[in-house]
């Protein structure tokens, strides 16, 4: 079976201290022996602060973006090996925040989502449809294309090691959540058209999560959805006892 994995994604927020302060709260608050894999995705600054707070610790740390490239001339970039070399498991790739602020296209974050398997971090990978594509009915089509040009090519044995995201772009930041019927039938999808690249066996072995407005609330009902295999919380994992609600959903 899936194990569930739910991941904070801080964007800008926190300096290294509200990181460290946030890290105190949290950690006595997770239950023990969860059996939820549980990931801060924090700002590089932060990192090697809280990869020191967390070490021994079953939290696991992630960055928000990479570079796909080991090193060289690129000017305000982080590399996937100086992620590692900090002893990072996991990063975002093609946040639409990303996608959309700074232009990222499909084939750039291909080539993060490729480097990030080759060093071996874990990929959180975004997909997800506008509010216009939604009302026209084209979600499955978006998500197809997006997904398509990301895991095409990959080694099918590295197809476990990627985690999906699904973030319906007009709910994140906005307090509209999809209801977890329409996420689990979107899910449901994203994983048919990955039997369709791979096969149907390979398909079950990805994690799908949602992501858009997750909170304390909406979390149980989400994850009783078979295909729902965690969350991505932005606004939601800011504080220290709401993220541990979240985590701690059972
Ligand atoms: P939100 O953000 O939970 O604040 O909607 C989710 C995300 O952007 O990953």
């Amino acid at each position: 079976m899936r194990k569930p994995v739910i991941a904070a994604n801080w964007k800008m927020y926190k300096t290294t201290n509200e990181a460290k302060n946030f890290v105190k709260q949290f950690k006595p608050l997770v239950e023990k022996n969860t059996e939820v894999e549980i990931v801060l995705c924090v700002p590089y600054t932060s990192l090697e602060s809280l990869s020191e707070e967390l070490k021994n610790e079953q939290i696991g740390l992630g960055a928000q973006n990479m570079y796909p490239i080991n090193q060289g001339a690129f000017t305000g970039e982080i590399s996937a090996e100086m992620l590692l070399n900090l002893g990072i498991k996991y990063v975002i790739i093609g946040h639409s925040e990303r996608r959309q602020i700074f232009n990222e296209t499909d084939e750039f974050i291909k080539q993060k989502l490729e480097k990030a398997l080759v060093v071996g971090l874990t990929p959180i990978l975004c997909i997800g449809e506008t509010l216009e594509e939604r009302e026209s009915g084209a979600t499955l089509t978006k998500c197809k294309t997006q997904i398509e040009s990301a895991i095409q090519g990959v080694p099918k044995e590295n197809l476990p090691k990627i985690i999906i995201a699904y973030e319906p772009i007009w709910a994140i930041g906005t307090g509209k959540t999809a209801s977890p019927e329409d996420a689990e039938e979107t899910i449901k999808g994203i994983r048919s058209i990955i039997a369709e690249i791979f096969d149907i066996e390979a398909a079950q072995k990805v994690r799908i999560q949602y992501g858009g407005s997750v909170n304390p609330e909406n979390i149980k009902d989400l994850m009783s959805k078979d295909n729902i295999d965690g969350a991505l919380v932005g606004g939601a994992s800011l504080e220290a006892t709401s993220f541990a609600q979240i985590v701690n959903y059972k």
